[in-house]
């Protein structure tokens, strides 16, 4: 196999040197091995020598900051071996303290799965009773009262750790014991998700304090800007007993990242889809193992097919050497797939980004992102899956035609930049919170000094909420939850509320239904309406009805080649502006607001193409958030209507663009943020541009947009004004999502507004 023909086949031949647009060389690096001042336990020290295992720098000064009681977040790359650094620590506890037990928390079971399967061998390696086991959703009932019994090592997911909290007496061993509780891949851990993770944690933490168990915290992260105050934000622990490890000290092999831009030659002209399949056909004909990361299940499917009829058009015997991965394969399934790739009968592999959390298939010689896979963490994830030991490796990124995409294709100095993504937590988010403080008074009778200290200085107010709304009861030993349901019951960890929580029935075979999901009552009527296309997994469904009083969505399981957009008529009213930086009469403000929207139609789409479009009768909806805005000078906007400007298309412009590239800085989902602009505000009383968050309550993204405000104006005034487009384009101004047909819409207007917006302070720090 040769990287280095297939990249000089990229490079140098056409139709593929056309469309490479950057080629950033990463070198490679030598490893640095780590020294330990006292040597490992010597059946640890015999697991390493027999794998012929050696430790690096950082794995060596994670092993050391562990063994003096630390907290620890190790934040190195992919395939740096986090994983090793400690375990090694943690099982020289368990070898030199019989009773000493270690929560294992994972995001997904089956990485669980993975982890318990090389557990199991380092616990055949060491003469202690560990006895590692899974403890999730799929552990057999009759299981499950003998690793509450036994086991020292329990993997685990916070799902199940919010279900188990209620049950803390039947833990009592395992909690009183607990010296080590590990986080991996704890960037996951944000926004929605995030902020309710960080409060289980501190549900787990009141418990063992009242056992007298305090953990050290271990996390693993991919590399963000604020890894560090991600640790402290999610575990609450002292910042000044963290220890940050992320110089890595392994070895790496060189690696060729090729930005192969198929809008290179003029919009629209190229299809991404096709290219990657095309890069995909050459690397498997050129003998390089190639995996192909693409954004939806739909897409890895297209890829897969077109390689395969790329193959057989030139008469190429490799067609049959490219296979789709799917999400939920079983283990035996990706075992089979693994010694495929070993053997080589498979080149060539098309994935969704259910390979990327960690579940072991290998590295491979090269790596295809077909798009941007939503953030830079995921690229670092991705990419990472390139490079088998030292051996050279190739990247090639195909962005699309999407704002992001050509922000970032366009600029590889801040691809390859210092990370400025920041993973936002909140712990103050009363929706969030409330339904953690009722779990925790189900826990264990909660008083208020405690709740103070385990979940902040919001716990107060909210306290006085429940109680007022009869929820939580004044006794002697404190506050008690007594009302059916059950607390953990009614809060969900991917929601904010409690109230008006939606249900997702799947009708099952034989006619039975099951809980496909649960969502919050706003998300429902934009994406559970009838007639709406709802993605579970990686599969499709059909919304046949949403019934209104009883908060039921009914939904069938149906392969469709097309999905649905809601239309919304949205309305902002500002309750409170909590910030704001001026300068002259241009302000960027941030704070309260009460979003009204309504979803009033859906638009069926095929591809990039429209096909149908539905009206629906649907409530509007009122809920409280948070936003951040900029109103623009009133003389601006006079002077524009006096030319008669179309400023509400350029405000519309500007709103698309700036709300589609701060993800770049706030790690969250673009579908997590909603935009608004209006040449006329009532409560501002200028034009002005909102971006806000649809989690009720607000979990922190504005306000951390709001300090990167001018950041993402600089960003978003640059793409606009430098796109080769002439009158706006899906790179820049244009949004397939936008409720009304991106009707009003000017380009250069959009640039003159952004121009604008540049001029607020700079942002702090
Ligand atoms: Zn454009
Ligand atoms: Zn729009």
């Amino acid at each position: 196999m040769s990287v280095e023909s297939l990249l000089e086949t990229l490079t140098r031949r056409p139709p593929f040197r056309d469309f490479v647009t950057h080629v950033e060389e990463r070198p490679a690096r030598t490893a640095r091995e780590g020294w330990l001042a006292e040597p490992l336990a010597p059946p640890l020290a015999r697991y390493l020598a027999q794998r012929g295992l050696v430790l690096r720098t950082h794995q060596a000064q994670a092993i050391a900051a562990i063994r003096a009681g630390r907290h620890v977040l190790l934040s190195t790359p992919p395939a740096s071996g986090k994983t090793l650094a400690f375990n090694l620590p943690i099982w020289e506890r368990l070898l030199a303290d019989p009773e000493a037990t270690a929560l294992y928390l994972y995001p997904t079971k089956a990485l669980a799965q993975d982890q318990w399967t090389s557990l199991t061998a380092l616990a055949a390696a060491v003469p202690a009773r560990v006895l590692p086991a899974v403890y999730d959703g799929d552990t057999p009932p009759g299981q499950r009262a003998r690793i509450r019994a036994q086991s020292r090592l329990v993997l685990s997911n916070f799902y199940m750790l919010h279900q188990t909290l209620g049950w803390a007496h039947q833990w009592e061993r395992f909690w009183s014991h607990l010296a080590f509780v590990v986080i991996d891949e704890a960037h996951v851990y944000r926004g929605v998700f995030g902020s309710n993770a960080a409060l289980v944690v501190r549900r787990l933490a009141r418990l063992l304090d009242a056992v007298g168990a305090a953990p050290q915290y271990v996390l693993a992260s991919a590399t963000l800007a604020n890894a560090a105050e991600l640790a402290e934000r999610l575990t609450g622990v002292d910042p000044s007993h963290l220890d940050v490890i992320d110089d890595d000290g392994s070895a790496r092999g060189q690696q060729h990242f090729v930005f192969y831009n198929p809008e290179a030659l003029g919009p629209g002209l190229a299809s991404p889809h096709q290219e990657t399949a095309r890069i995909l056909a050459a690397g498997v004909a050129h003998g390089v193992q190639t995996l192909v990361f693409a954004v939806s299940r739909q897409l890895a499917e297209l890829v897969a097919r077109q390689a395969r009829a790329l193959a057989a058009a030139e008469h190429a015997p490799f067609g049959d050497q490219v296979a789709p991965y799917r999400a939920g394969y079983l283990p035996s399934e990706r075992r089979a797939l693994e010694g495929d790739l070993r053997s080589g009968r498979i080149r060539g592999l098309v994935s969704t980004n259910a390979l990327e959390l960690g579940v072991d298939i290998g590295s491979l010689g090269a790596v295809v992102l077909s798009g941007f896979p939503g953030t830079m963490v995921s690229v670092r994830q991705q990419a990472g899956r390139a490079g088998r030991g030292e051996d050279a490796s190739l990247v090639v990124w195909v962005p699309f035609a999407d704002p992001l995409d050509q922000y970032l294709a366009r600029r590889p100095a801040v691809f390859f930049g210092r990370p400025h993504e920041h993973a936002v937590i909140d712990l103050g988010n009363p929706y969030i919170l409330s339904g953690h403080l009722l779990c925790a008074a189900a826990e264990r009778p909660l008083d208020r000094p405690a709740a103070r200290r385990f979940f902040g200085p919001a716990a107060d107010g909210v306290l006085d909420q429940l109680q007022a709304r009869g929820l939580l009861r004044e006794t002697p030993r404190g506050l008690v939850y007594q009302s059916r349901p059950a607390a953990h019951q009614v809060v969900a960890l991917d929601a904010t509320g409690m109230q008006a929580t939606v249900k997702v029935l799947r009708e099952g075979e034989g006619g039975e239904a099951f809980v496909l999901e649960t969502m919050d009552w706003t998300r429902a009527l934009s994406e559970a309406h009838p007639g709406a296309v709802l993605l579970h997994g990686a599969e499709t469904h059909v919304v046949s009805s949403l019934d209104l009083t009883h908060y039921v969505a009914a939904v069938k399981k149906q392969r469709v080649d097309y999905w649905t957009e809601p239309m919304k008529s949205v309305v902002i009213h500002i309750l409170e502006e909590r910030d704001a930086r001026e300068h002259g009469a241009l302000k960027l403000a941030w704070g309260d607001v009460e979003v009204t929207e309504q979803v009033v139609g859906y638009k069926t789409r095929r591809g990039d193409e429209v096909v149908a479009q539905d009206t629906v009768d649907l409530p509007p909806v009122t809920y409280r958030t948070r936003a951040l805005w900029f109103a623009l000078p009133e003389a601006f906007s006079r002077q524009r209507r006096l030319e008669r400007a179309n400023l509400p298309g350029g405000l519309h412009g500007a709103e698309h663009a700036l709300a589609s590239l701060m993800p770049l800085w706030v790690l969250c989902d673009r579908r997590d943020l909603g935009a608004l602009s209006v040449w006329h505000h009532p409560d501002t009383g200028a034009a002005t541009i909102f971006i806000h968050e649809h989690a009720e309550g607000g979990i922190g993204l504005t306000e951390r947009g709001f300090d990167r405000a001018r950041a993402l104006a600089e960003a978003t005034h640059a793409l606009v004004r430098d796109c080769p487009c002439q009158a706006g384009c899906p790179s820049c101004v244009y949004s397939p999502t936008c409720s009304s047909d991106n009707l009003p819409m000017d380009k250069s207007m959009a640039s003159e507004v952004l121009a604008q917006l540049v001029e607020i302070p700079p942002d702090p720090e």
